[in-house]
């Protein structure tokens, strides 16, 4: 057999199922990113080669405002949904900032560092946001400015929250709201103009755009300070030369979004979750009770740790994550499984599969196959 035959069975055999980790580029994305890798200018000089290079700032801008119903000024470019998130959570001057107790480690971490101001909101079993602990956390702190952070969706279980609902809350006792939409952007209908948050974050490579770009909403009149200082660029709210390239792939990402395609998706996770039920009736899927992103399962099943079932799985071709974090060898519970109040046992064995409009049945099919041979082999 020639290697190309040869390499060709084992691509066969692979599957990525980590579309919460990172997605594909496809090849518009990468086409308006190559040509724009081809230009020569800095987006700052008033020169006609820095004009060409700002214009494409400008075109992906658009691309943003006219996708979500705002004005596109109201969008500044960063590195990605990591420094969209401590842009918002830093640069808003508050005295209480209340994240909830399922952020992203981008919101957590940063939050921390305001340790004796920020309050966790807590969660339930499925991941949905305690309002009525929302509306507490907000009574006691009456008379303070204050910064609610929430996620619209979240990267692990999936869930969608409720955010009508906490906007409506927030607007009672006058707090701002952030909202880190970077897992639903591009996978269910997000609108501005519907949403009125102060403050929104976007990651272009978890909607098949580059890694390292991102951007943040800021609605008018939303008092933030810069957190990097020096050149004046994104209206003196975020110094420093922008991604040129990876902006132009990260509006290119944003016209070929196509929501249908991710009912295709949703259906592809109904065959893997019915064939694993099927096989396994006490099969674990976390938030399936409510409202979650048409890509996302993460289940738990038998007792082998989550971090051996992705090794696993790794050597048989099939890209997945784990529901716990490894680090130096030890394997750390995940913050988020914990705070849905899950067993131990979940949280030891969960693991997150993820697809994406490029997902095949096979992929799927070939997941089940490895996954249950992996529990019955035991
Ligand atoms: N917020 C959420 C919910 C995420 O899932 C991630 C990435 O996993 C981030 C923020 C960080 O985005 P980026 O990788 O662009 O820094």
């Amino acid at each position: 057999m020639t290697d190309k035959i040869v390499m060709e069975m084992l691509e066969k055999t692979k599957a990525y199922l980590d579309y919460n980790a990172t997605s594909f580029l496809s090849s518009g994305v990468k086409e308006r990113m190559i040509e724009v890798l081809k230009k020569t200018g800095n987006p700052s000089s008033v020169h006609t080669a820095g004009k060409e290079v700002k214009a494409v700032l400008n075109k992906t801008r658009e691309v943003l405002g006219s996708y979500l119903e705002v004005s596109p000024q109201q969008f500044i470019f960063t590195s990605g949904g990591t420094e969209a998130n401590a842009l918002a959570l830093l640069g808003i001057d508050s005295d209480v900032l209340l994240i909830s107790s399922i952020e992203h480690a981008s919101v957590y971490k940063v939050a921390q560092l305001k340790h004796g101001a920020t309050q966790e909101i807590s969660v339930d079993g499925q991941g949905v946001l305690n309002l009525d602990h929302l509306k507490n956390l907000l009574e006691a702190s009456k008379n303070q400015k204050v910064l609610i952070s929430v996620m619209l969706a979240n990267n692990e279980s999936g869930v969608i929250e409720p955010i009508g609902a906490v906007l409506e809350i927030a607007k009672f006792y006058g707090a701002f709201v952030h909202v880190d939409a970077v897992q639903a952007f591009g996978k269910i209908p997000v609108s501005l103009k519907e949403m009125k948050v102060d403050l929104m974050s976007f990651s272009a490579h978890k909607m098949g755009g580059p890694m390292g770009v991102g951007a943040l909403y800021i609605q008018e009149g939303v008092p933030l300070n810069a957190l990097y200082l020096g050149g004046g660029q994104e209206r003196g709210l975020r110094a420093g030369a922008e991604n040129v390239s990876g902006i132009a792939g990260f509006g290119k990402a944003i016209e070929e979004i196509d929501l249908g395609a991710w009912e295709k998706v949703k259906s592809l996770r109904h065959v893997l979750e019915n064939s694993l039920k099927n096989k396994f009736s006490e099969l674990f899927i976390a938030s399936d009770q409510v409202t979650r992103l048409p890509n996302t399962s993460l289940i738990a099943y038998g007792n082998i740790p989550s971090a051996t079932q992705v090794i696993k799985l790794d050597l048989n071709g099939i890209y997945v994550s784990s529901g716990s974090a490894c680090s130096s060898g030890v394997v750390k519970e995940s913050r988020i499984l914990k705070a849905m109040g899950l067993s131990n046992r979940f949280k030891q064995t969960a693991i997150r599969v993820s697809m994406g409009p490029g997902t095949l049945l096979r992929e799927i099919e070939r997941f089940v196959e490895v996954y249950t041979h992996m529990f019955e082999e035991l």
